[in-house]
């Protein structure tokens, strides 16, 4: 069995060669420092939600947005959300590759219907209106696409419409006084995991092969490593 979490299927979607070099030849990315501030905003969030899970009763946002719903209660919810262990999540066989899909998840709603709904956290700061299409935010739609699709195989009735909660923080204030103010909004996003089983074939034949994948003429880091090799061998 292969495990493969949603971030490696976002690398290899985004260059094979690199999440080649990952998962087979053990030679990853160098790491990036952790988000902590948007960590925090993700732990105080699911505390918020938490207290009105116990009670089953919805978010104000919700009402806001007239979202029928409500946080939905399992006892697997804390392994899902990596609150035990930050590498588990929820996870899901797909048999005719034996790849193990796992992703960790912020949060799960629960219509009126019992379809569940996947929610994501998103914190930031911008002036700007928020949306998914710009350039950084196409991969927040295949993540959620990703959850849906291993849900929906953990055998739960999972709706298409996902949503994702926004903390923007403000800085039209005359002071920072030690704290932040986040103004929240929901962006709905309606998913499609057609794309995901192709994906694990191309993944399980890419892994299969003896040869490295190609780079990507885009990418300025193979770009910077061929200019060095070039270098070194002139020299
Ligand atoms: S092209 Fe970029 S993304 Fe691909 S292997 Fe090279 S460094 Fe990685």
């Amino acid at each position: 069995m292969l495990k493969i979490s949603r971030t490696k299927v976002g690398l290899f979607l985004e260059c094979p060669r690199c999440f080649y070099l990952d998962k087979k030849l053990g030679i990853a990315r160098p790491g990036i420092p952790s988000f902590t501030l948007n960590n925090a905003v993700d732990t105080l969030l699911k505390k918020e939600f938490d207290l009105l899970r116990k009670n089953g009763e919805a978010h104000a946002l919700m009402k806001k947005y007239k979202i029928n719903a409500v946080p939905f209660k399992h006892p697997k919810l804390p392994a899902w959300r990596g609150d035990i262990n930050r590498f588990e999540g929820a996870q899901a066989l797909h048999r005719p590759t034996d790849i193990l899909l796992g992703g960790i998840i912020d949060d799960i709603w629960q219509d009126t219907k019992g379809k569940l709904i996947i929610v994501d956290y998103k914190a930031t700061s911008t002036t700007r209106e928020i949306s998914l299409e710009d350039k950084y935010k196409k991969g927040y739609k295949k993540q959620m696409e990703v959850y849906q699709w291993i849900f929906r195989k953990m055998g739960f009735e999972v709706s298409d419409m996902g949503y994702f909660v926004f903390a923007n923080a403000g800085k039209n204030r005359p002071s920072f006084d030690g704290r932040l103010e986040f103004e929240l909004s929901i962006i709905p996003h309606r998913g499609d995991s057609s794309w995901i089983e192709p994906t694990l074939y191309k993944i399980k034949e890419c892994l299969s092969k003896e040869t490295i994948p190609p780079y990507s003429e885009e990418c300025e880091h193979c770009r910077f490593y061929r200019l060095i090799r070039g270098k070194e061998t002139k020299h």
